[in-house]
């Protein structure tokens, strides 16, 4: 795992080519390896467009971002390799349809990392087995629910041994029955000791696997602090 560095971090969008929205402003933030940052705030506050930063999928407009010594925001820096080593999980799950549980699992190891078969699928299923779908590495991801996928889909982003993990909404397009059962997953990785920076409206979780809770609007950090610190006081 890794420590993952946002040092002043600015991004403009030109909306129609007229307005400039200025949805991230100078912010900075540290996850250290093995921690596990939450970033809460409201709809347009810049936490999704400051989290797809660090993998570049996002191209700030000013600022820098390193992942341990490699400074991702440098134009030199491999943005595949990047995005080879941060795993993402998005709100909606993005499985290949066409593709069985395992297929999805294994496909990036066996073509990106070049690993054989037998040791892609025995990793798949390794990873099946830490989050609860063991029995369904056949299925396809029309058969599961929507926890299900979501859950694939952290096991997927986990095959490729990533040095960190971001989260946009995890859970956000999930039904409230399935939500726990991703949380579950999530609050496991965090335990394991995984580098996590997420956004998600989930304060349970974030009172139980955050280090640190950062608080967001218009743009800017304006505070952060433990889940303590941020949810006790008026
Ligand atoms: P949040 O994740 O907190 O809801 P976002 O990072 O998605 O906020 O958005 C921050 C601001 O940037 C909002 O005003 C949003 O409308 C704007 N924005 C996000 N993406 C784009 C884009 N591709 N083009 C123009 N404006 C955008
Ligand atoms: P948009 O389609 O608006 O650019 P998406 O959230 O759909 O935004 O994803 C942007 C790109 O990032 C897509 O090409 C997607 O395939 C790619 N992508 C998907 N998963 C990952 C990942 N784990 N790491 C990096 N990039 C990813």
């Amino acid at each position: 795992m890794a420590k993952i560095e946002i040092k002043n971090l600015s991004k403009d969008f030109v909306a129609n080519g007229i307005k400039t929205v200025h949805a991230v402003k100078n912010a900075s933030l540290t996850v250290n390896d093995g921690e596990v940052v939450v970033i809460i705030g409201p709809s347009g506050s810049g936490k999704s467009t400051l989290l797809r930063s660090v993998n570049m999928l996002e191209t700030p407009t000013s600022g820098q971002i390193f992942i341990d010594d490699i400074e991702v925001t440098d134009p030199k820096t491999d943005l595949r390799k990047v995005r080879e080593e941060v795993g993402m999980v998005f709100q909606s799950f993005n499985l290949f349809p066409h593709l069985t549980v395992l297929d999805n699992i294994t496909l990036a190891p066996r073509k990106v990392l070049k690993m054989d078969k037998a040791s892609a699928e025995k990793l798949a299923l390794e990873l099946l087995e830490k989050v609860g779908l063991k029995d369904k590495a056949k299925s396809h991801p029309n058969q599961l629910s929507g926890g299900q996928q979501q859950r694939v889909a952290i096991a997927r982003s986990l095959a490729m041994n990533p040095k960190a993990m971001l989260f946009d909404e995890p859970t956000s397009a999930l039904d409230p029955e399935m939500i726990k059962e991703v949380l579950d997953v999530m609050l496991a990785l965090a335990k394991d000791g995984t580098t996590m920076l997420l956004v998600t409206h989930e304060m349970g979780f974030a009172r139980a696997a955050a280090d640190k809770v950062v608080f967001m609007d218009s743009g800017e950090i304006i505070e952060e602090g433990s889940p303590e610190e941020m949810f006790t006081h008026p």
